[in-house]
């Protein structure tokens, strides 16, 4: 396969490699099926790579081998040396940050600045992260009355677990599942989103030079309703962790229902950005990175701008003035703010909310695609405003997964708090303000799974993450996700002779 001259040499050999195969028991393998996948660079429209797509016949290879994995080699493995390999892979993602920054920003399109400052740095201290759990996963000891007995908890793992993983941020996404599953003595199948099969490909080969042993983690391409759901419906995976949208969410708990394996969900969102009037200097910025960061392309993003009245005008004009400043472009452009969107049928996903907005509200910067001189065939949109609308319109309830951002003025706290929460989804949320009080107040009663106060977006592999109502449930990082991962067993042994 010809490879694009432009391409870093980071990346260079990896892609030019061919067609990429099913990652299975530390090696490629061929699928049983003859259909491929095309991974496309969004920027220009060129063809990155072809991967082949894993049969219902090779998911169940592929969870053989996990289960010997977890049968054998790293189902008995010490505590201490799964920390050790965990550490190990974390410190390879870092020794090879450009190459996977680059496949990254290639396949998905976003900023190579923050491929390279955020999402291989965040793998590799996932990876670190975790490495510290694996010997601190202990159960308790439990006081009875029922009689003379020892009674204590295990917390085992649970065995085979799937990853089915969306595209806007492939490998962190991957790391957000791979690195506690694994901690916890689980084997783990991957599948990548279609649009962005590459880079996981990748790191699957640096685990194994970190030598995890083979089926510990297998990599499985494939369209979701055909390898997906074949992972979903297999008996013998205990587990699936997913991330993406609600509507496949609901699908994979539908689906999942033959052996009632555990299902952990990270969903969508249409997070409440809050600006009160007493809110600080940088508050602008807030607003404009809470949307446009990874092109608006996170479920995390503030896409319901709320403004207290005192502010609205003064907050809407600096946003408008930051969107226009925005330098839109292909993501390998280190002055890139704005890359494109992941895949043509997003970018029409986003235009056609683009025009609903219209329709539903007036659109004072923004509104269609972006021209970028020498990228005619990339999808490129332009940072977005949609003002002088209600919280009930489409665009202020639909999550569109772009860079459009609603923006709504506000009286007080409780028209606030009322509309903030008016919405199907609670995953992310932020209240700007100088009062504390209020500030934590208003965090109390907006129903997320994260309020950030005077920031949009900060976090650590620490801090646990996920959604209430249809955002999801279970919470990855932090302690918390180790609770995804595990079994509680009780054990009652008697005392008496
Ligand atoms: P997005 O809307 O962000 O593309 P999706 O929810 O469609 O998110 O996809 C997220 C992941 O779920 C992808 O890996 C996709 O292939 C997978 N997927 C899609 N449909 C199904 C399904 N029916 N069963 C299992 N996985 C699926």
């Amino acid at each position: 396969m010809a490879v694009a001259t432009g391409i870093p040499s980071a990346a260079r050999d990896f892609l030019a490699g061919g067609e990429k195969r099913l990652w299975i028991d530390n090696e490629y393998v061929d699928a049983t099926s003859d259909s491929t996948i095309t991974a496309w660079n969004p920027a220009d429209g060129s063809v990155l790579g072809v991967v082949q797509e894993a049969s219902a016949a090779d998911v169940d290879r592929a969870v053989k081998s996990a289960q010997a994995a977890f049968d054998g080699e790293w189902g008995s493995m010490t505590p201490d040396d799964r920390g050790r390999i965990l550490w190990k892979i974390s410190e390879i993602v870092e020794a090879n940050l450009e190459e996977l920054a680059t496949l990254e920003t290639l396949n998905n399109g976003k900023p190579i600045v923050a491929a390279r400052r955020d999402d291989i740095p965040n793998v590799a201290a996932m990876f670190r992260y975790y490495a510290g759990w694996a010997t601190k996963i202990e159960g308790k000891s439990i006081p009875v009355s029922s009689g003379n007995y020892l009674a204590y908890t295990r917390h085992e793992a649970i065995g085979v677990c799937a990853g089915i993983i969306p595209w806007n941020y492939p490998l962190m996404m991957a790391g957000w599942k791979l690195a506690p599953a694994l901690a916890c003595g689980n084997t783990m199948i991957m599948k990548p989103a279609e649009q962005t099969p590459l880079s996981l490909l990748r790191l699957a080969e640096l685990t194994a030079e970190a030598g995890l042993p083979a089926g510990a983690v297998n990599v499985l391409n494939g369209m979701g309703e055909t390898t997906g759901d074949a992972l979903v419906r297999h008996n013998g995976i205990e587990k699936v962790a997913f991330t993406g949208s609600a509507d496949v969410g609901r699908m994979i708990v539908q689906n999942s229902t033959g052996n009632l394996k555990r299902v952990s969900l990270e969903l969508g969102g249409k997070s409440p950005n809050v600006f009160f009037d007493d809110a600080p200097a940088d508050r602008v910025d807030g607003a404009l990175w809470g949307i446009f960061y990874n092109m608006g392309q996170d479920c995390t993003a503030g896409s319901r701008l709320f403004v207290q009245e005192g502010v609205y005008d003064e907050i809407l004009e600096g946003l408008v003035a930051g969107a226009r400043e925005l330098k839109v472009g292909p993501g390998l452009d280190e002055s890139t703010d704005i890359g494109p969107l992941v895949s043509r049928e997003q970018t029409e996903r986003v235009l056609g909310y683009l025009t609903v907005g219209a329709d539903e509200g007036h659109v004072p910067v923004g509104g269609g695609r972006a021209s970028v001189p020498g990228y005619e065939q990339g999808n490129y949109v332009q940072p977005s405003v949609i003002a002088d609308t209600t919280n009930d319109a489409r665009v202020a309830q639909e999550e569109i997964f772009g860079p459009v951002v609603v923006a709504l003025p506000f009286k007080d706290e409780d028209e606030l708090v009322r509309k903030a929460n008016d919405t199907v989804y609670g995953l992310g949320a932020a209240v700007w303000s100088s009062n504390a009080k209020r500030a934590h107040r208003v965090a109390h009663t907006i129903k997320a799974g994260t309020v950030w106060i005077n920031n949009y977006g900060a976090g650590d592999v620490s801090v646990p993450f996920g959604g209430f109502k249809q955002s999801g449930h279970g919470r990855e990082m932090g302690q918390y996700a180790l609770e995804l991962y595990t079994e509680v067993k009780a054990v009652v042994a008697s005392l008496d002779d």
